[in-house]
């Protein structure tokens, strides 16, 4: 059986809307009232969570919630999920404390990966990898996919060139690429980060960093991303090679697949032959069904990959057509378009027009009742792939299945007992002194849900006064 470990971080965009007569507020003064309770409770903007996952916040004003290691494709939409209302239940929270200094105002949380003055912050997709693998050779490899993924599970963007033509393109985040593969800090912005920082036994594990995704907002989009990733990395470890598809220039490649929805813009291989994103992913497609079908991708879940192979291949054919009925209520940039054309045609709007661009903004509000994707999926026209319990769950417990399980019981009964604690993706430290054999864990082993060592120091707490 197969088993990986998968996280998925993602920023989120703030803003604010204040009532007339009440003062106007910053982004960063938003994120300070979103995290005050935070920091009143934990002293710190950087905290786990009772469901292990990690909320924090950088300098800048994104907020950013890491989804605790998950192994199962619905599992990872559930904590994916659970981050958007744990956010925004933070700017609830920060809406009521603001009322009460007497400022009113709306307080907003996109999951999207622009803003208005043109700043891009990230999704990443985390995969965990075996120490053996070479991870550059098998990052080049997957690059020509990640660059034509947009075409499956892009979250679509109404975009203004700097010549002035606004055009819609498949991706938020392609614009903002400036490298294939790299070790550098995500700051270089590569499409795959390599650094060597696997959060687990580094002489048995790699985490392969994938920064190059958009964020998602219908679930079936975020596990169609996941899914396909997966099935491409494990037949390129099983052995197969893609090198033939090597794009000469992906930089530039993953900005031309972006502004064409045809899919058929000529994309120069290293070879010195072209080939299109359409033709790329159908090779993709085409090889992990082989792979597939043949036996691979042996685990518990393996029905929903069937499943998402088959989206694939209609989201593909859709592209190909140019008709995005049967992939509306699944794929983001798909279900997005539609909804501006429908506003189009019933306005006569043109794709300038600041109605429409609020619409490419409101998709990605994550308020329950406000959002673009909640009200879809209220009315059945955005596929769900968890309920509201699992979502609702998902927000208070850690996965079962994972390391996260003994993160979340730490953290769970550090909380109830009222003592210190500091927690990262490896360690559990008991108290607040310095970290030593007796007060710290290392979970090593992201697979590991049991541990006597994590017992004995939750019995600890106990102890507390
Ligand atoms: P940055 O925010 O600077 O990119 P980062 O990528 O190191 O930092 P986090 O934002 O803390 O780290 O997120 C780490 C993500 O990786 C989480 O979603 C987590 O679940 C996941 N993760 C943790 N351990 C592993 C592992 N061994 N393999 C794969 N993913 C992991
Ligand atoms: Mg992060
Ligand atoms: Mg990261």
């Amino acid at each position: 059986m197969i088993r990986r470990i998968v996280g998925i971080e993602t920023e989120f965009g703030i803003t604010s809307v204040s009532a007339r007569g009440s003062r106007a507020l910053g982004a960063d003064e938003v994120a300070r009232f979103l995290f005050r309770p935070i920091v009143e409770r934990s002293r710190s903007s950087n905290v786990f969570l009772a469901n292990g996952s990690r909320l924090y916040l950088d300098v800048g004003s994104h907020p950013e919630y890491a989804t605790a290691e998950c192994d199962g494709l619905r599992q990872l939409i559930a904590y994916d999920k659970a981050g958007e209302r744990v956010v925004d239940d933070l700017a609830v929270e920060a809406e009521r404390m603001l009322a009460e200094q007497s400022i009113l105002a709306k307080v907003f949380i996109f999951k999207n990966n622009t803003d208005s003055s043109g700043h891009s912050y990230g999704c990443h997709e985390n995969y965990l990898v075996d120490r053996t693998t070479t991870l550059r050779d098998i990052a080049v490899e997957l690059l020509p996919f990640l660059v034509s993924r947009q075409l499956i599970c892009g979250a679509g963007k109404i975009l203004t060139e700097p010549n002035g033509e606004v055009r819609y393109c498949f991706s938020q985040r392609a614009k903002h690429m400036w490298d294939g593969v790299s070790s550098a800090t995500t700051r270089s912005r590569p499409m795959i980060n390599t650094r060597d920082e696997p959060h687990a036994d580094s002489k048995k594990f790699r985490r392969m960093h994938v920064i190059v995704g958009d964020s998602n907002m219908i679930e079936a989009s975020t596990m169609l991303k996941v899914a396909s990733t997966r099935l491409v990395l494990e037949l390129l470890e099983s052995g197969v090679s893609m090198s033939h598809l090597a794009i000469a220039n992906p930089v530039r490649a993953i900005r031309e697949i972006s502004r064409d929805l045809t899919g058929t813009a000529e994309i120069a291989l290293a070879d010195g032959t072209t080939t299109s994103a359409l033709a790329l992913q159908r090779e993709f497609l085409s090889a992990v069904k082989t792979y597939f079908d043949g036996g691979g991708c042996d685990r518990s879940d393996r029905e929903d990959y069937a499943a998402m192979i088959e989206l694939w291949e209609r989201a593909l054919d859709a592209v190909d057509s140019g008709d995005y009925s049967s992939i509306a209520t699944e794929i983001d940039w798909a279900a997005k378009l539609q909804l501006i054309r429908a506003y189009q045609d019933k306005g006569g709007l043109e794709l300038d027009d600041p109605k429409l661009a609020q619409v490419d903004l409101t998709y990605h509000d994550v308020r329950p009742g406000r959002g673009i994707v909640s009200l879809l999926e209220a009315r059945g026209k955005a596929a769900k792939i968890v309920t509201d319990e699992e979502i609702e769950a998902a927000r208070v417990e850690a996965p079962t299945t994972t390391r996260a399980k003994l993160r979340g019981k730490f953290i769970a009964a550090a909380e109830a007992a009222g003592a210190e604690f500091t927690v990262d993706w490896v360690h559990l430290k008991a108290g607040a002194g310095t970290s030593t054999a007796s007060n710290t864990v290392a979970l090593l082993d992201p697979f590991v849900q049991s541990d006597e060592r994590v017992d004995s120091l939750i019995a600890t707490f106990s102890s507390v006064p």
